[in-house]
């Protein structure tokens, strides 16, 4: 199975990151809680790319040095945080979910090794991308439950 074949080996908290300039400078304590692949329009403007790459992480596992400037679209909902020198996007919160941080996966040293899990949104999904996501949703997880789920499976891999 190909599945068994592919070893998603992450290596072992603390891991460190930085932005392009490196003037903003983070650090995670724990393992992440789940990564994901985004194909949503936005997400695509945001990565200039087809799709993001999130590692979530519990919030209280996060910090760093720098300062931070928000930018997107600066909902009540969602605040997207970028270093303020050279503008690389570093993380999101929800205000719903403020116990998690989702971090950029390309801030972190070791962003090859954050392999997504979950891809999301493959509605948007442009035709020519394929990510091997374990597990794939045309839209998001729709219930607390369902992404709670997601991230024992995650936890279980
Ligand atoms: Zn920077
Ligand atoms: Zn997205």
């Amino acid at each position: 199975m190909e599945s068994e074949l592919r070893t998603m080996s992450i290596p072992e908290p603390p891991f460190e990151g930085a932005c392009l300039c490196g003037a903003v400078r983070v650090r995670v304590t724990a393992s992440p809680l789940l990564t994901v692949a985004c194909h949503c329009r936005d997400c695509q403007k945001f990565s200039a790319s087809a799709f993001s790459l999130t590692t979530m992480f519990p919030s209280d596992s996060f910090s760093y040095d720098g300062e931070l400037v928000l930018g997107g679209l600066r909902s009540v909902e969602r605040a997207h945080y970028f270093c303020k020198s050279c503008l690389n996007f570093i993380y999101s919160q929800l205000k719903g979910a403020p116990e998690r941080v989702n971090l950029r996966t390309s801030i972190l040293d070791q962003a090859a090794s954050f392999e997504p899990f979950l891809e999301v949104m493959t509605e948007a999904k442009m035709p020519w991308v394929d990510v091997p996501a374990v597990r794939s949703y045309s839209r998001f997880p729709e219930t607390p439950e369902e992404l709670q789920s997601l991230m024992r499976d995650y936890s279980k891999r």
